[in-house]
Parts: C-alpha cells; structure tokens; sequence
C-alpha cells in the first residue's frame, strides 16, 4: 500500500494526541446536529481492508448512514432524524474493489455507499483497463487478481439495489474549460443516459472528477444542470447542511488504509478552513 510520510502522519497525530481533532469533531456534532459531512474513496484494495474496516467500526460508533431519501430531506427541510450525526460515504472510479471488498463491509456496518462511475472505464476489455486506468488518472487496485480493475456492469447493477450508483464522465475527463461542446455532452448527458440504460434506473448523482480547479468549469456546471443532475459533489471540503446548494455538495478525502488519527484529522473540520477560498472560487464558477 503507499505509505504515509512522516509529516502527513505526524500533524493529525499531533492533533489527535494534543485533543484538538477529538475537540473539533465534538463541537461539529453538538453544534450542527443539522449536517453531514461527505468523504470520497478512491481504491479499496484488499491488503487494505483490515484497516478500512477499523473505519467503519469507528464510523458506526459516531455516525448514521447516509441514503438518498436521508439527503433530499435535509437539503429541502434542513431535518436530520437520525439519532448520529450523517456520514456520506462516496467511492469514485467505478472499481472492482468497490464491488469486491467496499460494498461487502459497508453492508457489514450498515452504510450505504455512492458509488460514482466513469461509463466508458467500465466498458473497457479487461485486457485493457489497466492501461486505460493509466491513461485515463485512475488509481488502480494494486492486488487485483487478474487484469480487472474496473467493476462489471451486473456489479454496478447489484450495487445499485442497495447504494446509490452514480455519474463520472465517460471518459473520466477532468470537466475544464477547454472541453469542446461535443466533448461535454459525451461526458455528461450521453454518460447519464448510457448509465442509466446499463443499471434500469434513473441516475440522479454525480460527482465531478479531479478536483484541482482548473478541473472545474461554467460550462460544465450548466451542462451537469441541463442533463438533469439533481446533486453533485466536488472535492473541497466542507459540511452539507440545508443552506448547501444540491450541485455544489463538497468532500474530504479519505483513504482505506489511513490510520483513525488521519481520518478523525479530515472529519474534524480542521481542513474546511485551508479549502475555503480555493472553495469560494469554484462555487463562483459553478454557480
Ligand atoms: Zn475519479
């Protein structure tokens, strides 16, 4: 797995030790019992699954799941019934291991998972995706056995049952301001129409890829609108509450193989504060 360097590790230990991150979380949940907070996954592989489901263990003491039902109501009633604070837990790329090892444990620990997936990614020979995934910014699942990396189409399907499985682009291209008319409605309308061929239900989901700004554009935000998106996330962490606009829904990283430090570090608030101009910025854009 990719190790964590020194410094990455040592200021959320620091946090986590000094009280500051186990201070910060507290306060979010007494004071904005109204919100959640959203995370995005990339790979799960199985060599991380051990410490992935020590996530979820923690997860499941402090938070509820999140379905869709649960975010439209508090979108358009600012109501949160749930008796912990939500934690929406999003998966991009459309990989096996989301199928194979995520989907399994969040069922486990009673979350539901949304599952973002890049159409033409999927639809790749398996001979293929690895050099596709290369290509194409994807984060490969280092273990899989065999060349697969991405999930199958009865997999996304089977997810669909149980979680939210939504759109990625085809193409898992970054949405700038240098996409061609053409290029956008590959990406976005004829991805949603195609996505939602393949799973037999409308898609109402969709979550914008990269995250640096530059990845961002007018043309695109109106394009996820026009096709008919009805919530979209981006990558700049902060928490959703009634006053967060539906398509503008922003996210932290985590990663499987973090230590609790590191992910109680992102959830604790801290890093809404280093995001909130770059954050500002896009919001503008994409208004
Ligand atoms: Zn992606």
């Amino acid at each position: 797995m990719p190790s964590i360097s020194l410094m990455r590790r040592a200021v959320p230990l620091a946090a986590q030790l000094l009280g500051i991150s186990p201070l910060c979380l507290a306060m979010e949940r007494a004071l904005r019992p109204a919100s959640l907070r959203a995370v995005i996954y990339h790979s799960v592989p199985q060599k991380s699954s051990i410490q992935f489901e020590n996530q979820l263990r923690y997860y499941s003491r402090h938070y509820s799941s999140v379905t869709l039902s649960d975010l439209e109501r508090l979108l358009n009633e600012g109501q949160w019934r749930k008796p912990k604070p939500g934690l929406l837990l999003t998966f991009d790329d459309g990989l096996r291991s989301h199928s194979e090892v995520a989907a399994p444990l969040l069922e486990k620990y009673g979350f539901c998972g949304w599952f973002f997936v890049p159409t033409e990614f999927v639809d790749t020979p398996t001979p293929l995706q690895r050099a596709a995934a290369k290509k194409q910014n994807i984060l490969l699942d280092e273990d899989s056995p065999g060349d697969r990396v991405a999930m199958t189409w009865d997999q996304a399907c089977k997810l669909a049952e149980n979680h939210v499985v939504g759109g990625h682009t085809a193409t898992h291209v970054r949405l700038s301001q240098n996409l061609t008319a053409e290029e956008l409605k590959r990406e976005i309308p004829a991805a949603k129409n195609y996505l939602e061929s393949r799973l037999g239900k409308t898609v109402d989901t969709f979550a914008w890829v990269g995250g640096e700004e530059w990845s961002y554009s007018r043309s695109a935000a109106a394009a996820i609108r026009d096709a008919g998106f009805r919530f979209s996330f981006m990558t700049n962490s902060t928490r959703i509450n009634r006053h967060t606009p539906p398509l503008q829904m922003d996210r932290c990283r985590v990663e499987p193989h973090w230590p609790l430090s590191m992910v109680r570090w992102q959830l604790s608030g801290l890093m809404d504060v280093a995001y909130c101009a770059k954050r500002n910025r896009v919001h503008r854009l994409t208004q």
